[in-house]
């Protein structure tokens, strides 16, 4: 075991962090872990909700692996099925879900308490060194959101009363759905953002700060990002060390020379860290993600200064020789 920690050593001395998203804990840890150190990882992205979390992370502290612990805000399923009040509301008053993804409104103080209590308690207890807020954001299913389609066709979000006697507060003459819409929705989600980096910085004050974001242009979908998400990148980077733009391009039918311009668009409003996350295999669609793409979409990536790249996800590593050693052959090059 001690050669793997000078391995994970020497690549913590590297300047750029590489590693996977991880859901679950591992059936198999040593193959994993043999893996990582062949690949040359030093970073990993992993799911608070894995068994065994502790013990998971202990472990990969242990081989110097810098730990972002993913902490879901908005998308909770489970908490909203127990009190369907917390729903995000379309216009026409239907609950905000579509498939698996179900959203909770982002202005409930209520809801934000009890992430905060969670975080707080997931900080005090487990030995990370990023908390990485996903689904930090309004709904939208955008994975299955086709280039393509018209601005008007995508849902919006959340027309609950809370959120309309709020935004009639903020701006008190303005209206609906205009640009001052799209502003309160992003200081919502910026304020939600400000709230939960207090919290962990209070139990832990090294702790960074990642939040992953949506591949699209400021431009896209009639500047969507905004608009829809409420993710306004250059207020978040107050309070983020970190974006990590879910970099799913095949998914989004994309071609991998797409990437540096995303890239280059969020570093025109945004000039922190930018670490953003790959896919290895096809998702959301039938066709497959060839290994020639894959490598392709990592030397397009590395193309502009970014903090790394986080493949999305493990287990899609796992099964795919031919990736891994991609992975490794550009990791090793740099
Ligand atoms: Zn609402």
């Amino acid at each position: 075991m001690k050669v793997i920690v000078d391995i994970f050593s020497k690549h913590l001395a590297m300047k750029r962090l590489f590693g996977v998203k991880i859901y679950k804990y591992p059936r198999n840890l040593e193959d994993v872990l043999n893996m990582w150190e062949i690949c040359g990882f030093n970073a990993v992205y992993v799911s608070y909700q894995m068994d065994n979390i502790a013990e998971f992370i202990s472990e990969l502290k242990r081989l110097g692996i810098t730990i972002f612990l993913i902490f879901p805000v908005f998308q909770d399923p489970d908490e909203l099925k127990k009190e369907p009040s917390l729903y995000s509301r379309m216009k026409d008053g239907r609950e905000a879900k579509e498939d698996w993804v179900e959203f909770a409104c982002p202005s409930n103080e209520v809801f934000l308490q009890r992430k905060g209590l969670l975080l707080e308690r997931l900080v005090e207890t487990l030995d990370i060194d990023v908390i990485s807020f996903d689904f930090i954001r309004y709904f939208v299913f955008w994975e299955v959101i086709h280039p393509n389609t018209s601005p008007e066709d995508l849902p919006e979000t959340c027309y609950c009363e809370r959120c309309r006697r709020r935004f009639n507060s903020a701006f008190p003459n303005s209206q609906l759905d205009t640009p001052d819409w799209a502003q309160f929705k992003c200081d919502t989600i910026t304020s939600g953002v400000q709230y939960l980096t207090k919290i962990a910085k209070r139990v832990k004050p090294s702790i960074r700060v990642s939040l992953h974001t949506l591949p699209w242009k400021q431009s896209d979908f009639n500047g969507g990002i905004k608009r829809i998400a409420g993710q306004d990148f250059t207020a978040l980077g107050k309070y983020a060390d970190f974006l990590s733009p879910m970099i799913y391009h095949h998914m989004i039918y994309k071609k991998p020379e797409w990437i540096p311009s995303l890239l280059n668009d969020i570093k025109s409003v945004y000039h922190g860290a930018i670490l953003p996350s790959l896919q290895v295999n096809h998702s959301y669609r039938n066709e497959e993600l060839s290994p020639n793409e894959f490598e392709q979409a990592i030397d397009e990536c590395l193309r502009v200064p970014i903090a790394g790249i986080i493949f999305w996800n493990n287990d899609a590593l796992l099964t795919n020789k031919e990736k891994q050693e991609i992975v490794r052959r550009k990791i090793h090059e740099i």
